[in-house]
């Protein structure tokens, strides 16, 4: 196991897969950095963009994009597509990777399939470090994420120079400590936006003014995230653009809900706020933006 820190600063080869609202702003920032990158995405138009843009190369095939780097980043929709990309029939990463590589799974993914992926490729001879984000694609370019890194303390230390190019690194704990953490706060996160939709949704209806209402919620006790910063940029101005897909909130309350029944835990908030998402990604299709769960509650309020 590579615990070297020296290993992987720059200009350590990083291969990255995944270059979507989230990958590519992350991936920019590690080629300016100094690193030197190989890059893999099935959107093809975006992988020539990006290698336009930074230099970077174009990996022929995911094998190569193995072969060529110290450390892989997976930065996909979820875990499905994460195993695809390190394992599965055919090209895969994990088939050109060289003895010491080590995996970083960027994405939010199920801790409970995390757990078993993580024993598979440890026993592969490649550990994985779990370490999703929080803070959106325009963090994401300033560098100032909130990265959940789960996995053996050493290791994630010798990642920390890769880590301190993106954002904030938090030691989480062991193996999909860091995806079990992520679910969590987006459970937060998902929750604060409902229940903040509600309130606004209702004391407007009332005769309430919007604007005065979240001056006054954000001068108040029932401030958060949602209503310091998802009202005031993309719900007030309806431009509802924050560059996260409501269907990827959906997948991570699913993810919640797994995590408290294996866990056995009080569920009724998180299997009530994964129902609503669901319904809502139903309605309003997979990649509209998360805020829009705001017009998804609106379209329920009756007519008078
Ligand atoms: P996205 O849909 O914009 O990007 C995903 C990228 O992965 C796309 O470019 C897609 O072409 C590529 N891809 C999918 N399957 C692939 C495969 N098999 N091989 C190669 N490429 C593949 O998603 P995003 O918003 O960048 O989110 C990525 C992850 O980060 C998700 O797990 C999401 O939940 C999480 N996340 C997103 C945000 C946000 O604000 N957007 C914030 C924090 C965490």
């Amino acid at each position: 196991m590579n615990s070297d820190k020296s290993s992987f600063i720059p200009p350590a080869a990083i291969g990255f897969v995944g270059l979507g609202n989230m990958g590519y702003p992350m991936a920019r920032r590690l080629a300016e950095a100094g690193y030197v990158l190989t890059v893999f995405d099935l959107a093809s138009e975006t992988v020539t963009q990006f290698c336009q843009e930074t230099g970077a190369t174009a990996a022929d095939s995911l094998e190569a994009l193995g072969i060529a780097a110290d450390i892989v980043i997976t930065m996909l929709p979820e875990g499905k597509a994460v195993r695809k990309v390190l394992l599965g029939e055919g090209d895969n990463v994990v088939a050109g990777l060289k003895d010491g590589a080590v995996l970083i799974d960027m994405s939010s993914c199920s801790p409970v399939d995390t757990r078993v992926l993580s024993k598979e490729m440890l026993e592969l001879g490649f550990p994985i470090i779990d370490a999703p984000v929080s803070g959106g694609k325009y963090k994401a370019a300033d560098g100032q994420l909130a990265i959940m890194a789960g996995g053996e303390k050493d290791l994630v230390e010798s990642c920390s120079p890769v880590f301190e190019v993106m954002g904030k690194v938090f030691h989480t704990g062991g193996p999909a400590s860091g995806h079990a953490m992520k679910a969590m706060n987006n459970f937060l996160s998902a929750g604060t936006l409902a229940l903040a939709s509600e309130a606004m949704i209702t004391g407007s209806k009332f005769g309430l003014d919007p604007q005065v209402m979240v001056d006054i919620i954000n001068a108040s006790t029932g401030r958060s995230n949602s209503t310091e910063d998802k009202f005031p940029k993309f719900i007030l101005p309806r431009t509802f653009n924050s560059g996260f897909y409501l269907g990827l909130m959906a997948k991570d309350l699913r993810f919640a809900v797994d995590l408290a029944a294996s866990e056995n835990t009080p569920n009724n908030f998180i299997n009530l706020l994964s129902s609503t998402y669901d319904k809502a990604e139903e309605a309003l299709g997979f990649d509209s933006d998360n805020t829009e769960l705001f017009k998804y509650l609106e379209s329920l309020a009756e007519e008078d």
